[in-house]
């Protein structure tokens, strides 16, 4: 069955345009990460291309090597940064699977052994924790 097609209005878009704000940790000229304002643990990093595209089945295959690159610096930083004792990538391909926004992007989050996941799309982060937590990200970015 053929996809819906792309929305230039979808918050990442829009968030990727500068048109609203985010807590950004990284940027290069095909990627951007910034936290998830309903994080599902401290730490929680979204990682998105810059190409538009509804999600991983659309995508253009050129896409991947960039994003996963990024989606590997962030999990490190994120691991050293909150002392985490793993990282869970997640990513999510259409209303079935639990995708909510409609732009390419790749979840990661930090965990800590005994500690489940907070629900997906649960509730809002204070803007002053989300800040403290990027200034973590990007001081382990540039460590
Ligand atoms: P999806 O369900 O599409 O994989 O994930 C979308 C993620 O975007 C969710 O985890 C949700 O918390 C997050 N999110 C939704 N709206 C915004 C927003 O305006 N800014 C940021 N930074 N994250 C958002």
């Amino acid at each position: 069955m053929a996809q819906t097609a792309y929305d230039t209005d979808n918050i990442f878009a829009k968030i990727l345009r500068g048109e609203i704000p985010s807590h950004r940790v990284y940027e290069d000229e095909a990627v951007v990460a910034f936290m998830d304002v309903m994080p599902q643990g401290p730490g929680h990093t979204l990682v998105v291309p810059k190409s538009p595209s509804r999600n991983l089945l659309d995508a253009d295959p050129s896409t991947f090597g960039p994003l996963f690159t990024v989606v590997q610096k962030v999990a490190r930083a994120v691991k050293q940064g909150f002392g985490a004792d793993g990282v869970t990538i997640m990513q999510f391909n259409e209303p079935a699977s639990g995708q909510t926004v409609y732009h390419l992007h790749v979840h990661v989050i930090p965990r800590f052994d005994g500690t489940p996941l907070k629900p997906h799309t649960g509730g809002m982060e204070k803007p002053e924790v989300l800040a403290q937590n990027a200034e973590k990200i990007r001081a382990a970015l540039q460590s």
